[in-house]
């Protein structure tokens, strides 16, 4: 259905810029994500007459309550959505509002050279009739994740007008930089008071994300010896050579560019050096977690032999696991996912996207964190940049979601 305060709300969030950084050393990692928590989110959620409206600090997440209507035990459960945007240009956002799309043409965003065009971006050709939200070719839009704010932002508006649906208590939050994975360690589980949620930061109506990487990073140091290339002969030991000569023994067709789908890779991601000393850095990411611990154990074997070749340990390993795949711990709670998928198919999402992703998700960590947390659609696409756009009626369908999913949860439990 369409819900008329949506795309104001919508609209008026992204032109704040609320973009995180990962480089500060604050937290929230920019006062510009409290701002708009305090200044903006709090006072919507107020006028509205939500309950139990706090900021809570130690997260720096906005966080409030939707009254259960009915007086039997209903799990409590939750709706998250993240207030920072990615990093990208998101001063002075001006979105723009194309009706009724006819599926075909390139989209001019603003007066910039930059178009949004099907054959490029072949989403575009289903939304033929639809309203689409661009940039106007300089800023992102930071519908990844408004989209998700906005959407529970008016799904409060509309459960709160509507008490004839049945449903238990719905706590709902708003998250500081997701983008920069240092909001999900903070969250906190128990303030927030739900057995399970669901984070809205997906794609297009249908995704549904419950699977995910499962990751480790690691870092080589290397001491080389460095001494005049003229009397180098049998003396000098180039770190750089030895740093190249590791990464030559990785399989060379396990890196990001040369995979999809359900295959891992190592990926370098940083590295510099001189003779003396050199220093590379690498993710590893599996959807196994066998096939993770196969890939960091590859990496021990060869950093052991190639120390034991030189006599000494001239090359440091350091080793951390970063996340896993939220599968692996969602399988304990199916009934979850299930409640999404049910919700899907009453809602005319008949083809629901399950794709494991091909990164992580803040509903990762919070389901290892003890709050199962599936990923649902928002509507957001071409995420973190200029080409970004959403469709309006992508996000009224989020919307119809996130009622049916709490209806259900009262069904079943009645
Ligand atoms: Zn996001």
């Amino acid at each position: 259905m369409e819900y008329p305060n949506l795309l104001p709300r919508f609209l008026k969030y992204v032109k704040v810029n609320t973009r995180s950084d990962e480089y500060s050393d604050r937290f929230p990692s920019t006062k510009r994500q409290d701002d708009f928590q305090k200044q903006v989110i709090m006072k919507d959620l107020e006028e509205l007459g939500l309950s139990d409206i706090h900021y809570n600090k130690k997260s720096g997440c906005v966080i409030a309550e939707i009254p259960a209507t009915v007086d039997y035990d209903v799990p409590v459960m939750g709706y998250l959505a993240h207030v920072d945007t990615a990093d990208f240009n998101a001063e002075n956002v001006k979105p723009i509002v194309h009706e009724n799309y006819d599926g075909k043409s390139k989209i001019q965003l603003g007066d910039s050279d930059f178009y949004l065009d099907p054959e490029v971006f072949p989403n575009l050709r289903n939304y033929k009739g639809k309203t689409l939200i661009t940039t106007s070719g300089d800023t992102l839009l930071g519908g990844d994740d408004k989209c998700g704010v906005a959407e529970v932002v008016t799904l409060a508006e509309y459960l709160l007008a509507h008490p004839e649906i049945k449903h238990g208590k719905i706590r709902i939050g708003f998250t500081p930089d997701e983008e920069i994975g240092t909001g999900a360690p903070r969250f906190d589980v128990e303030d927030f008071g739900a057995e399970f949620a669901f984070t809205l930061d997906g794609a297009a109506p249908g995704k549904l994300d419950w699977g995910t990487f499962s990751a480790a990073t690691f870092a080589l140091d290397i001491q080389g010896v460095n001494v005049h290339p003229s009397v180098a002969k049998d003396q000098m030991i180039n770190a750089i050579q030895i740093g190249i000569d590791f990464q030559n023994q990785l399989p060379s067709a396990e890196v990001p560019e040369k995979t999809a789908g359900r295959e891992g890779f190592f990926h370098l991601t940083h590295f510099e050096g001189t003779v003396d000393n050199a220093r590379l850095e690498y993710i590893i990411r599996d959807f196994e977690r066998d096939g993770l611990e196969n890939r960091k154990n590859l990496v021990k074997e060869i950093v052991a032999k190639m120390n034991k070749e030189f006599g000494t340990e001239r090359i440091k390993l350091t080793m951390r696991d970063q996340y896993y795949n939220m599968a692996d711990e969602l399988a304990k709670h199916m009934d979850i996912v299930n409640l999404a998928r049910e919700a899907y198919h009453q809602e005319g999402l008949n083809e629901i996207n399950e794709e494991p992703i091909r990164g992580g998700t803040d509903g990762g960590q919070l389901t290892y964190r003890g709050l199962p947390c599936p990923n649902l659609f928002s509507g957001q696409e071409n995420m973190h940049g200029r080409y970004e756009y959403t469709v309006l009626e992508s996000m009224y369908k989020a919307v119809d979601v996130l009622v049916r999913i709490a209806e259900l949860n009262a069904e079943k439990n009645k």
